[in-house]
């Protein structure tokens, strides 16, 4: 398979997770809709089409240069379908510790706080980030890339598996409660994913995971609370913003931890 198919193989896969996520959580939700309903998938979805932009102008042409420029020290053994299968859990590793660093390092959270204003979840919410954390993670992907060395097969891969997951974890989908525990022990579900995004500060900072579900254990990140569909969801202390106010966001005086705790 070249390269031109693996890269149309991942927009058709996750093309068809976000349409048949977005249309089912609509058809079975978890939660009731809040009104506005369609005001705040506008603003995800415009904030999205920045990061696109982004990502074809800075984001694809960065990754494609730190795979070139990759150290080759890899031993045999890290390799092929063995390798692939390691670089996916490293990847995804990584990944957890990257998004607990967003919400520990106070200029990582300034823009990472964007994705969290959202006062309901879907899969829009997926889709939310704003340029700037769209812009350092991929900067820090690229180190990461480069000091791994991960092969292209492998990046495209994860980000496949990734974009999904963050898709399904974001979604508003009822799923039966025995097989939403069942799948939990895996990976990461709504009804864990929404538990980070509970108004409330210590379950926000909590429950990083993105694919996998044993990372927090293992290091003791994981909230114990349990989702309800009543649950407020957002940033303890603050509003969401308008489009222009979200672009705005990480250039405002920031609360201190202490008052987001309230
Ligand atoms: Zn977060």
């Amino acid at each position: 398979m070249t390269l031109e198919h693996l890269i149309a193989w991942k927009a058709a896969v996750v093309a068809l997770a976000l349409v048949g996520l977005f249309v089912a959580e609509r058809i079975w939700p978890a939660a009731p809709r809040p009104d506005p309903r369609w005001a705040r998938v506008a603003r995800n979805g415009g904030l999205w089409l920045l990061a696109a932009a982004l990502s074809i102008g800075f984001v694809a042409p960065l990754t494609a240069w730190a795979v070139e420029a990759r150290l080759d020290w890899r031993p045999d053994w890290w390799r092929g379908w063995p390798g692939l299968a390691l670089d996916l859990i490293v990847l995804d590793g990584l990944i957890y510790g990257w998004h607990r660093a967003n919400h520990t390092v106070p200029f990582l959270w300034r823009f990472h706080a964007v994705h969290h204003y959202d006062r309901f979840l879907d899969t829009t919410s997926a889709l939310r980030f704003h340029v700037g954390e769209v812009a350092l993670s991929a900067t820090a992907r690229a180190g990461v890339v480069w000091l791994f060395g991960f092969p292209l097969a492998s990046i495209l891969a994860f980000e496949t598996l990734l974009l999904g997951a963050t898709l399904f974890h974001h979604s508003n989908l009822w799923i039966p409660a025995g097989l939403e525990s069942l799948m939990s022990r895996i990976v990461i579900t709504p009804a864990l994913h929404w538990v980070h995004h509970h108004r409330v500060q210590a379950d926000t900072d909590s429950t990083y995971g993105t694919i996998l579900s044993l990372w927090d254990p293992l290091f003791g990140t994981r909230s114990t609370t349990r989702r309800t569909p009543a649950m407020p969801i957002g940033v303890a202390g603050a509003d969401e913003r308008s489009f222009v106010g979200l672009l705005l966001a990480p250039a405002e005086p920031q609360p201190t931890r202490a008052a987001r705790r309230g």
